[in-house]
């Protein structure tokens, strides 16, 4: 999936790539790096992880 002249710095072409970690952004011309909303899913699941640990303490 290629995002045409949506990097914020030097206005290239980025990309959407996946790793280990989760999905990112990365721009083909200058490298910059951003993540999309679906980072934002992964820190929901880190709340629900903080929740239970309340509940057993
Ligand atoms: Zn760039």
């Amino acid at each position: 999936m290629v995002l045409f002249k949506s990097c914020p710095r030097c206005s290239g072409d980025r990309t959407l790539e996946e790793d280990l970690y989760g999905y990112y952004i990365l721009c083909l011309a200058c490298g910059y790096v951003s993540y999309p909303t679906i980072q934002q899913e992964q820190e929901g699941l880190f709340d629900a992880d903080v929740d239970v640990k309340e509940k057993t303490a």
